[in-house]
């Protein structure tokens, strides 16, 4: 399961105190778009009222299908990529491996061509 914690900040900028939703892991194939996100710029929560974006500092735990390992979410996106390749996040077009990714819709649509359901 993706875990997340609940936090509340302080706005630098403008002062307005906001909560949000920090990550402590994630679990790459139930969560493909929040992996991107991670592996983009880092989790981050952005202040509702001036919209200064806010990167989260520590470790998040990145589980997928072959292992999981705990990631600095401030690391630079060769360096999160490699790691994420490890621990297989990835597909072999460098796509983020999804529970209902493009390759198995298709799979379950061609099984469904060679077993059509009984009338
Ligand atoms: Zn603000």
């Amino acid at each position: 399961m993706t875990r997340m914690q609940k936090i509340t900040v302080k706005c630098e900028n403008c002062g307005h105190v906001f909560s949000g939703i920090a990550y402590a892991s994630i679990n790459t194939w139930m969560d493909p778009k929040l992996t991107h996100e991670f592996l983009k710029e880092g989790l981050f929560l952005t202040c509702p009222k001036c919209g200064r974006k806010y990167i989260l500092k520590g470790k998040v735990m990145i589980s997928a299908r072959n292992g999981m390992k705990m990631v600095e979410n401030r690391l630079d996106f060769d360096v999160k990529k490699e790691i994420l390749e490890e621990i297989g996040v990835f597909d072999q077009k460098g796509r983020i491996i999804g529970f209902f990714s493009e390759s198995e819709k298709s799979t379950t649509n061609d099984l469904k061509k060679l077993h059509p359901p009984p009338k």
